[in-house]
């Protein structure tokens, strides 16, 4: 196991592939990469349409990740496959050099597919609740399954040309949260090389197909999410004098909820305190025992989600005192444990694969995004004590005139996680192995 070299390795990568990166301006390996992608393209539609039809929640992506095993194992790779539930691990040593992780994401969502594609899934199931429910790959997981495919293929035929050790990992459950942690418990940094760093890219439901998108540091939020039970005093609607009402009390704590985010947290802090559910009572003329709150809590920084929560704790308390509610009686705060860490793009290293980009796909195709309070669990991969340098950039994903449409009549394109969202495959899949190719070369490319 290596300790101070990872870090070593990394800075070396930095400022010494920049030369190796320039001079393949001039060399063939770019002309190499196109054209073993054109090659590989009409199969990995195939294959792509195969994943697309056939998705599968959180925690059950068996099939897919057989499959993704199976192809990895055909292109050269060395696999081991049930990391962490469906994880698989996939390495190809190749001589001396940086080690360089490449994630892709497995699973799909329940939501019911109205894209009309002919590929279009029809699959229903039963989710961990027993409930039948529709399953689509809304999030396009299937293209970074297909992509992670075609970089495998496109790299493992160009061995000539870098060196090191490339991992490629398919991990379960990103929708879910808890999927990149449980292959880090189950030993990925151990049982395998570790890397030096990582990437991953995700298709985007925003920028054009056949453009790169990046976002240098903090790219992505804190997610928690928190369960509060407000207990009263139930009784008679009519005799409210009778009961402490944990209604009018759940009212007052989630105005006062609002105030975390505009009257404590330093304006300019990004952070969002979401109520998103409120369930309690069963009649107009009853006083219930308790009301249930579910809320999401995003933010950037460990400081700023410890103010929040804090805060929440201490408004919610607050409030049942001034209330009246008795000692024995006070609200329940729950911190669920599905808590995905903010993203964090490694400044310098997202700024070198942006640099890439740009010589490969041209200037006007590489745009910088700001970030976002959505959520990623590929941060989990940056965490660990090692503190990994990692990046995940986005490949667009809609045609370039529903684009130009939606900025002209401002009417929303249908975004990730939404039943139309159909990304364009090409020249999405091939932008996408390409890019992921041009940053692997980055990294590893051989002068
Ligand atoms: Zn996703």
């Amino acid at each position: 196991m290596k300790t101070q070299s990872n870090r070593a390795w990394f800075l070396a990568l930095l400022c010494f592939t920049t030369f190796s990166a320039r001079s393949q301006n001039a060399s063939p390996v770019r002309d190499l990469v196109k054209s073993h992608v054109d090659q590989e393209y009409p199969n990995l539609f195939e294959l792509y349409k195969n994943f697309h039809s056939h998705p599968e929640l959180s925690f059950h992506e068996e099939k897919t990740s057989a499959r993704l095993a199976d192809e990895l194992k055909r292109a050269g790779f060395e696999v081991t496959t049930g990391v962490g539930g469906y994880g698989v691990v996939a390495v190809l040593k190749n001589g001396s050099g940086p080690i360089v992780l490449v994630r892709s994401d497995l699973d799909a969502l329940p939501v019911k597919e109205q894209t009309g594609l002919p590929y279009a899934s029809t699959v229903t199931t039963k989710d961990d609740a027993g409930t039948e429910v529709p399953v689509m790959h809304a999030c396009g997981h299937d293209v970074h399954i297909t992509s992670l495919i075609g970089v495998a293929r496109v790299l493992a035929q160009l061995k000539e040309h870098w060196g090191g050790t490339l991992v490629l990992i398919g991990q379960p459950a990103e929708e879910r949260g808890g999927g990149a942690r449980r292959m880090l418990a189950d030993g990925l940094f151990t049982r395998f090389p570790r890397p030096d760093v990582c990437l991953a890219l995700h298709d985007d439901a925003e920028i054009p197909a056949g453009t790169v998108a990046y976002t240098s540091g903090f790219a992505q939020a804190n997610v928690d999410f928190l369960d509060i039970t407000i207990h009263g005093v139930g009784g008679h609607g009519a005799y409210p004098h009778k009961t402490k009402d944990p209604v009018v009390l759940a009212a007052q704590v989630i105005l006062e909820l609002q105030t975390i985010v505009s009257r404590e947290i330093r304006p300019g802090e990004p952070a969002v305190v979401t109520v998103g559910s409120i369930h309690g009572g069963t009649k107009h003329n009853i006083i219930p025992d308790e009301v249930l709150l579910q809320l999401t809590v995003r933010s950037y920084t460990d400081e700023v989600r410890k103010q929040i929560l804090d805060a929440i704790n201490r408004i919610v308390r607050g409030q049942a005192l001034a209330a009246g509610i008795p000692e024995d009686r006070l609200p329940e705060v729950k911190l669920s444990d599905d808590f995905t860490p903010a993203e964090y793009n490694n400044p310098e290293l997202t700024e070198k694969l942006a640099g890439a980009f740009k010589s490969w796909f041209g200037d006007a195709n590489v745009i910088k995004k700001k970030p976002t309070m959505g959520g990623e669990d590929f941060s989990e991969y940056g965490r660990t004590e090692n503190k990994i340098p990692i990046c995940m950039f986005t490949v667009g994903g809609v045609k370039p005139e529903d684009v130009k449409e939606s900025d002209r009549t401002g009417k929303p394109l249908p975004s990730l996680h939404s039943s139309l969202w159909a990304p364009l495959p090409e020249p999405t899949i091939k932008t996408a192995i390409t890019a992921m190719s041009a940053a692997v070369l980055e990294l590893m490319g051989k002068q």
